[in-house]
């Protein structure tokens, strides 16, 4: 399954693309959602503003939904411009998902979620997600330029959420050729391009390989699914508030490790993808993890693990390679809680 949504590629072109997409829907009252006004007023340049909501946070607080769905009927908007990482583009969501404005999304993080159809909400420490096509922007623009400003850990960790979501299409519920055939081509070109962004974070060409690697990897997630990574950093980040793209970033290895044996030729597949000179797939993510310096250790307290671990088996996917028990999944997050081995 693919969904359709144009898809604009261009370094520095953000501007000019953004005025383009305005007049071609027809526009003329553009809600901006946005925290960052630098990068929001770079973005608009052309446009013409009735508003700019800037108060985002993560995971979509409900709260922050209601504020940001006021103001666009305060304003008449009838198109909304997210300028930013996955939480921008998630208020925008929130924000189609019950009036039906259309969003433009112009992603500065690696997250991906201007790709999918997927909107999500918190509801004190209870994170809701689903799917709806109301909440897939009608055009993504890609500027690599805006994500030179991305300091090198978040881009590492924000990297390795795109390659989360290429590792867990090997196994999702929908898992399929095709969205495999994407997953892979995704995960090489993030693999090849993040040590550049680590080396020289100005780098324009790194940064605009590591979109076009994050982009391909949402669109594998949204047609496979979610697997059992998601899921655990779904619970994660929705009832212990961990920041996402740490979170992804500290399990991914430990999911893989768990599931690999269990798909051995999908596994081999990926390791070639990642080009780390084994073939096998948890040895090659540990070799690109050093590269790129990655986080290892999970912000998780002791006493919440029982916690997580209940509401991780409550959402374990139908179909996950092997058995995911009580046991494993404690003993997952106590190991990525130490920043021990994978396996
Ligand atoms: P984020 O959007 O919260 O951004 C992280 C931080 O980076 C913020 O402080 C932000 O201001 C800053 N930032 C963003 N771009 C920057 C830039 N170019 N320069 C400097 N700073 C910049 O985090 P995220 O990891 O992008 O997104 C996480 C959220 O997205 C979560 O709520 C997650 O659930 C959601 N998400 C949803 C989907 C979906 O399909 N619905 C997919 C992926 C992520």
């Amino acid at each position: 399954m693919t969904l359709g949504q144009r898809v604009l590629f261009g370094s520095g072109r953000a501007a000019a693309y953004l005025a383009a997409e305005v007049r071609r829907v027809g526009a003329g009252r553009v809600m901006v959602v946005a925290s960052n006004g630098e990068l929001a007023g770079r973005v608009c340049r052309d446009v013409a503003v009735v508003h700019r909501f800037g108060d985002v946070a993560q995971h979509v607080p409900v709260e922050t939904a209601r504020a940001a769905r006021a103001a666009a009927a305060e304003h008449g908007a009838d198109l909304l411009v997210s300028v930013g990482g996955g939480s921008a583009t998630g208020l925008a969501k929130a924000v189609a998902l019950t009036t039906g404005i259309p969003v433009v999304a112009v992603p500065t993080t690696y997250a991906g979620s201007e790709a999918t159809n997927v909107w999500g909400l918190t509801e004190g420490r209870t994170k809701t997600t689903g799917v709806d096509d109301r909440v897939l922007p009608v055009s993504v623009i890609y500027d690599a330029a805006l994500t030179t400003s991305l300091p090198v850990g978040l881009s590492v960790a924000s990297g390795l959420n795109a390659l989360a979501h290429c590792v867990d299409s090997l196994w999702a519920p929908r898992a399929d050729p095709i969205n495999l055939a994407m997953a892979l081509e995704g995960a090489r070109a993030l693999a090849l391009a993040l040590p550049g962004v680590v080396r020289d974070p100005k780098d324009l060409k790194a940064r605009e390989q590591v979109l076009y690697g994050c982009y391909l990897a949402a669109v594998a997630f949204a047609s496979a699914g979610s697997g059992l990574h998601h899921k655990i950093c779904h619970v994660l980040g929705g009832t212990f508030g961990l920041p996402h793209a740490e979170t992804h970033a500290v399990v991914l290895p430990h999911v893989l490790a768990l599931n690999a044996p269990a798909v051995p030729a999908k596994a081999a597949r990926l390791a070639a993808a990642l080009a780390g000179g084994s073939d096998d797939a948890v040895t090659a993510l540990g070799r690109l993890y050093e590269t790129l310096g990655a986080p290892r250790t999970l912000d998780l307290a002791e006493a919440d693990v029982p916690e997580a671990v209940a509401g991780i088996l409550r959402a374990v996917p139908a179909g996950n390679p092997v058995p995911v028990t009580e046991e494993a999944v404690t003993a997952l997050l106590s190991r990525a809680r130490a920043g021990s081995a994978w396996r």
